[in-house]
């Protein structure tokens, strides 16, 4: 058996992702004040409420295609069927009866009239002189659309939690649903924190790092349907990170910030929420990642990140997404991964979970990028998503299958 070393130092201790995210789920609840909304606004709500059908879709038993309708008795006495002349009409109520031996010439969304139980194309009907001529076999109740087949009134149809999609509203809006509550939107606000940083909008000086972080955070808070709020950035001294700090409490719900988590004499953000705020936990058994900050200050959330920006990235990704998404409501979400096969051969430490940049190549196979590390931003140009590998794993080689989440599953694109 080969020994390996553990990858983290033993003297800390070292959170499982597994522990943490459970942590994020039952711990933190909604933040936000409840709305009413109109259903066509919905898109990107979330729901504080369960939906239940106001009507039955379809409303009524209609007519799937253009066609002719009848009653199947008529046709086990006769395979010609008298046509009446006036023709059924999709929202006109037919008022005409049809006698037995008749057909009668239906629109596709018509109301069946009570008569008849059965349609037959256009395409597959033979005309003669003003009758139906029925010969192929029939199948009673063929091309008829029940009512309620699709939604039935009162069906429970979204779950509280739920976050609204195009996709939804259709079903929503044929349950005649016009209104809904749903939780105000997350106010997450964002700080940048280094004496080295300088804001993309200004000049930097040679030795200065343009502060990458906040425009990207901002961006995913804005795209997964959060209220950005710019705390700018900060240089590294208690009492300013103090004073922003006390800003975003007054301003958001919850508070990312980033740079400054780890234990070094210049990291302020975690000492300060760890002497003068409420430090739930810290470190993470991830990489990258490690150390990650979710703290009180005063009442209001936050989430200290790690000021690598592809520490920084992941970390929102894993943890701040779930967080966030859990703080404004959404409940039981988790981001979609799939099996694919490495394309490559690569070793790891054991005892923490790994994400490691990746993409899938033109055969379909996983492919990670040469470099791990974190401040490459060129990696995130080069990536579409993320392997995940577990915490047991030292080695994957060619061919071995691997967990993989596309950006999209994080609601990136
Ligand atoms: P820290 O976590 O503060 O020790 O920072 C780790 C590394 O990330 C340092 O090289 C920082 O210059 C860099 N860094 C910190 N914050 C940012 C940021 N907002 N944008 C880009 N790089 C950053
Ligand atoms: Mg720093």
């Amino acid at each position: 058996m080969t020994f390996h070393k553990p990858a983290l130092p033993r003297s800390l201790d070292w959170l499982p992702v597994a522990d943490a995210l459970a942590i994020i789920q039952k711990n933190y609840s909604p933040l936000t004040a409840l709305q009413i909304i109109p259903v066509a606004k919905a898109c990107g709500s979330i729901l504080a409420e369960p939906l239940y059908a106001s009507r039955a879709n379809p409303p009524v038993t209609n007519s799937a295609v253009d066609g002719y309708g009848f009653s199947s008795e008529s046709v086990t006495a006769t395979k010609k069927l008298r046509l009446l002349d006036e023709q059924v009409e999709p929202g006109i109520p037919f008022k005409q009866s049809i006698p037995k031996g008749g057909a009668v010439k239906i629109l596709t969304g018509s109301q069946i009239p009570e008569e008849i139980d059965t349609i037959i194309m256009q395409e597959d009907a033979t005309i003669h002189d003003g009758y139906l001529i029925v010969n192929l076999p029939i199948k009673k109740g063929s091309n008829i659309r029940g009512l309620g087949e699709d939604i039935k009134s009162g069906e429970r149809l979204l779950a509280k939690g739920h976050r609204i999609t195009a996709s939804d509203l259709a079903t929503l809006i044929a349950a005649g649903i016009t209104q809904m509550t749903v939780y105000k939107p997350l106010k997450v606000a964002v700080l940048s924190t280094g004496s080295e940083l300088a804001s993309h909008q200004e000049e930097p000086i040679h030795s200065q790092v343009i502060d990458t972080n906040r425009p990207l955070l901002l961006s995913m808070i804005d795209k997964w349907g959060f209220e950005p709020i710019d705390l700018g950035k900060v240089i590294d001294c208690p009492e300013r990170i103090r004073e922003r700090l006390d800003h975003g409490t007054e301003k958001a719900d919850v508070i990312l910030t980033s740079g400054g988590a780890s234990s070094g004499s210049k990291d302020y953000i975690s000492s300060l929420l760890r002497t003068e705020g409420k430090l739930h936990f810290w470190y993470i058994a991830v990489k990258p990642g490690r150390p990650l900050i979710f703290a009180n200050w005063n009442q209001t959330l936050v989430f200290g990140l790690p000021g690598n920006p592809i520490a920084a990235f992941v970390c929102t990704l894993i943890f701040g997404l779930p967080l966030l998404k859990q703080l404004a409501g959404q409940t039981e979400w988790k981001p979609q991964s799939f099996m694919i096969q490495a394309s490559f051969n690569k070793s790891k430490k054991p005892g923490r979970i790994e994400y490691w940049r990746a993409r899938i190549n033109a055969d379909g196979f996983a492919e990670v990028f040469a470099s791990e590390g974190s401040g490459l931003t060129t990696s995130l140009l080069w990536s579409n998503g993320l392997v995940e590998v577990a915490e047991s794993t030292t080695q994957i080689q060619t061919g071995d299958l691997v967990k993989y989440f596309p950006y999209s599953s994080f609601e990136l694109l």
